[in-house]
């Protein structure tokens, strides 16, 4: 038998269960990972509550984690019994001591990357390379804003923004959150609970604004982030920790300028084995490199997945978060 975390009805975080399972053989193409650690993300809260559907309940709940592979199915080549393996992607289900899933969603970890870093940054730290390398190719000199600067995601795009020599604005909500956004390469921050958004981005830019506003809060920053933005420049919308924005009338991005708007997702930039080994090699470079140093701010006991959830929804943590099976 395996632990699992599982939620049989949408709601809040008492929904969730720990309960015994039979782990699955895997299927053809598939692999059966021993989770070591497990990667807590805002997601997991979207399906938990059911601002995104999941496909069925009972439900597992989870995409990231990282551990040893135990059985592989039929036709995987690339992964064998006793591989150390991370993923990002896949059903959910990582909440649990064994998670099976399609093994092209599986890479192999380097020697030097270990367990607990991997979980903690594997989707994260995906994310960030396709909204920095990809959905705005940036060269180096830009000046982007980046909200929630000291959470899971915001923590790995202030390094990772400061090695491109991208100039990243963080907004955060304490002066502690600000420190450590700065500590992480922040070139600024700003206390959205005290200080107007737009008006600190226009002093910190000397009036010219953002080149990109990297924004995952949603409903409650949508029109500031618009505001932040050079004319003619990108809006990326890739989260809803405040709820989706929704009702939006298109006219908005002709009275705010000419700008561009995307809301791209993770699954839509690592679609395929190529894409998915690329960007994981250029994560694991600035990991190994020390220029991306992952900060585990927070560890729980799997079994304390409601706690660690209610945590991260109430702002409470900082930097990324595991669970430990
Ligand atoms: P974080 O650790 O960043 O936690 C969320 C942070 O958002 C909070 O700490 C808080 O920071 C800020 N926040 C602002 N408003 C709210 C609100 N109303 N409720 C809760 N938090 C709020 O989480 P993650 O690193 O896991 O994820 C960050 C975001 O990135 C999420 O929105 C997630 O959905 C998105 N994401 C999108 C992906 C994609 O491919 N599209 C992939 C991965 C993540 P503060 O206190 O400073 O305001």
């Amino acid at each position: 038998m395996a632990k699992r975390i599982q939620f049989a009805r949408t709601g809040g975080p008492e929904v969730l269960e720990l309960v015994d399972t039979t782990p699955a053989e895997p299927a053809p193409g598939e692999v059966r990972v021993r989770n070591q650690a497990v990667g807590l993300n805002f997601i997991d809260i979207y399906f938990r509550t059911g601002l995104y559907p999941a496909p069925s309940l009972p439900s597992g709940l989870g995409t990231e984690g990282a551990g040893v592979v135990e059985a592989v199915g039929e036709g995987v080549t690339h992964l064998k019994a006793g591989d150390r393996v991370a993923y990002a992607q896949g059903p959910l289900g990582a909440y649990a001591e064994q998670h099976v899933l399609p093994a092209e969603k599986v890479v192999v970890l380097p020697e030097s990357i270990d367990v607990e870093t991997a979980a903690a940054s594997m989707l994260k730290g995906l994310t960030v390379q396709y909204l920095l390398r990809q959905t705005a190719p940036l060269q180096g000199g830009e000046t982007i804003l980046w909200h929630a600067a000291a959470g899971g995601v915001g923590s790995i795009a202030c390094q990772w923004a400061k090695a491109l020599g991208v100039k990243l604005i963080g907004t955060v909500s304490s002066p502690e959150k600000a420190a450590l956004a700065e500590k992480n390469g922040a070139w600024a921050t700003i206390d959205y609970t005290k200080e107007d958004v737009v008006e600190r981005v226009r002093e910190l830019t000397g009036g010219a604004m953002c080149d990109v506003v990297y924004d995952s809060v949603g409903k409650d920053t949508w029109e500031t982030s618009l505001d932040c933005l050079k004319p003619r420049s990108l809006m990326v919308s890739f989260g809803n920790a405040s709820g989706p924005v929704d009702g939006v009338n298109i006219g908005i991005l002709n009275q705010k300028g000419s700008l561009f708007v995307t809301r791209p997702s993770l699954n839509g930039y690592a679609d395929t084995r190529e894409r998915l080994e690329w960007m994981a090699g250029e994560l694991f470079e600035m990991l190994e490199s020390g220029k991306v140093k992952v900060d585990i701010a927070q560890r729980y006991p799997l079994a304390d997945a409601g706690k660690a959830q209610e945590a991260l929804q109430g702002r409470q943590t900082t930097g990324s978060t595991i669970l430990l099976p």
